[in-house]
């Protein structure tokens, strides 16, 4: 690793190199740094030797290799909306971030083929835009879309709303284009559906968090923009009529049914605190008397290749069965385009309450769909046992089987108190029984520094090992993002 007196030196080579490379170096304001130094919860903050924009793959190429040389650690960045601290430097200042934002080109759009290629710092939601001016669309969704960034969703694997239907990034990832820890480039950028020709680097570096490679351009699936879209907001008695419900809209729905999910009561009563304006969309299904307010609500979107009356007749029938069957209690259908995105500026909106509301313990976790009831009552009686009066606001994807399930100290116990004496034992118990119903600790988020230990104390010890083992394969060196998602062969052995 560099020492900190060589840091000069590196600055002046790294400057000769790239003349023209826009560098926010340490002798910039901290205001000016803050958006690439402190994460988006804001509970990680550190300090980076340089954050450098690089505008093609060339200069990553060559910043990567003058890492090597100089052995200075990197950090790739995009949107910087890791909710799991990937996207930081440490506190070290001998860091340097790789911020991808300015490679935001557009490369190709082949509507024959139904793909679309970028570079790797357009963001989400320039890409799903692009999509759409040629009719068709990139399903992708997630509400931090308009800031992160195609390089960021495909090394943290995303997921979003409508996996259901479409799947999470790897699916939706034909080919990449990336710098390895080397500084070459791979060039996987095809658009091929089938490649039988050995081992798939592009699902390596897939939701490898920038510890394997720098992604710097992608080639993505498009799909048939859907003629009607729809959406109902469905209150129902508990999480297993959920459940039912959803069992049944897979049923008459089929691959119309692109989301299902779930919203707790409190963290309705959370959005309908913190952000009212976006909770309207609810109003003629959730009383304003919270004791009368339902347990569960969902949101359920559903396209269709037909007209928006065929659609809707189906939707109705659904509901009409599901409260005959006693799986829904009340549900208002999105008659406009308006009150389609309004339903769903509802359910986006919850993380934002969530960050007003304060610091929780936060959890990303997945079991199998028909196991989400099970998980969140006996979570909830061994948090209430362990931590009595302790807030849980849990929402999600049900028909991932992942939720988000964070837990906060009882009213009045300041947050930074709760989550330093009891954050340990409250994944204890979160995931000991996400362990027991055969779960995984991230179902979407991704590891980064926040779940880094959890990960190293739980996983299958022979798929640690193999991981560590394609860690020391392709960045020998330990300089690619260390210290997340899993240690190289370096820190393992400085750390014994
Ligand atoms: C309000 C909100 C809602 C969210 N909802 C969801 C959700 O529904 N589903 C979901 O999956 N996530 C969600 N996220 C998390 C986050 O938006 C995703 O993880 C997203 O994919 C990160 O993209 P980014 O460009 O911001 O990456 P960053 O945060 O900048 O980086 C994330 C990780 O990827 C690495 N990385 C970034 N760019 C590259 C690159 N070009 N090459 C290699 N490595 C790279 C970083 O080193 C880091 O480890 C949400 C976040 C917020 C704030």
């Amino acid at each position: 690793m560099i020492h900190p007196e060589d840091i000069p030196a590196f600055t002046a080579a790294l400057h000769a190199a790239l003349p023209d490379l826009l560098t926010l170096g340490a002798d910039r304001p901290d205001h000016a740094r803050e958006p690439h130094e402190q994460d988006w919860r804001k509970r990680y903050r550190g300090r980076a030797l340089a954050i450098v924009f690089p505008t093609d793959t060339t200069q990553v190429q060559a910043l990567v290799k003058l890492c090597e040389l100089w052995q200075v650690p990197v950090v790739a960045q995009g949107g910087n909306t890791s909710l799991v601290g990937g996207s930081v430097p440490d506190a070290s200042g001998l860091q340097l971030v790789i911020n991808l934002c300015k490679m935001n080109q557009i490369l190709a759009v082949d509507a024959d083929n139904q793909s679309i290629t970028v570079q790797a710092g357009c963001t989400l939601q320039q890409v799903q835009d692009a999509a759409l001016n040629a009719g068709l669309i990139f399903p992708l969704s997630l509400a931090s879309e308009g800031s992160c960034t195609i390089g960021g969703n495909l090394a943290t694997n995303a997921g979003g709303t409508q996996v259901l239907r479409y799947g999470t990034m790897r699916e939706l990832c034909l080919g990449l284009e990336a710098v390895t820890a080397q500084g070459e480039r791979y060039a996987g950028l095809q658009s091929l559906r089938k490649d039988n020709t050995g081992y798939a680097i592009k699902d390596l570096l897939i939701g490898s968090e920038g510890t394997l490679g720098i992604v710097t351009a992608a080639t993505l699936r498009l799909y048939p923009r859907p003629a009607s879209q729809q959406a109902a907001l469905i209150t129902c008695p508990s999480l297993q009529a959920a459940v039912a419900l959803l069992r049944m809209a897979r049923q008459s729905l089929d691959a119309g049914l692109t989301g299902f999910e779930v919203i707790h009561r409190d963290a309705f009563l959370l959005a309908r605190q913190h952000t009212p304006l976006q909770s309207h969309a609810a109003d003629s299904v959730m009383p304003q008397d919270a004791e009368s307010i339902p347990p569960w609500l969902v949101l359920l979107d559903a396209g269709s290749p037909q007209a928006a009356d065929e659609l809707q007749e189906s939707l109705e029938s659904l509901i009409n069965q599901a409260v005959t069957q006693g799986h829904a209690l009340d549900a208002c259908l999105s008659m406009s385009h308006a009150q389609y995105r309004a339903m769903w500026q509802l359910r986006e909106t919850i993380p934002m309450a969530e960050k007003i509301e304060g610091m929780m313990v936060k959890h990303d976790i997945g079991v199998p769909t028909s196991a989400v009831p099970a998980f969140v009552a006996q979570s909830q009686t061994a948090l209430q046992a362990a931590f009595p009066g302790c807030r849980v606001i849990c929402f999600g994807h049900l028909g991932d089987g992942n939720l988000h399930y964070n837990v906060q100290g009882p009213l009045g116990q300041p947050d930074s108190e709760f989550l330093q004496r009891h954050e340990h034992q409250v994944n204890t118990i979160v995931y000991d029984l996400v362990a027991q119903l055969n779960g995984t600790l991230s179902a979407e988020h991704g590891i980064g520094q926040l779940k880094k230990d959890e990960l190293a104390e739980r996983a299958d010890p022979v798929r640690l090992q193999l991981m560590r083992l394609i860690k020391q394969t392709l960045d020998p060196e330990g300089l690619l993002n260390p210290g997340r998602l899993v240690d190289g062969a370096r820190e393992t052995s400085s750390s014994n």
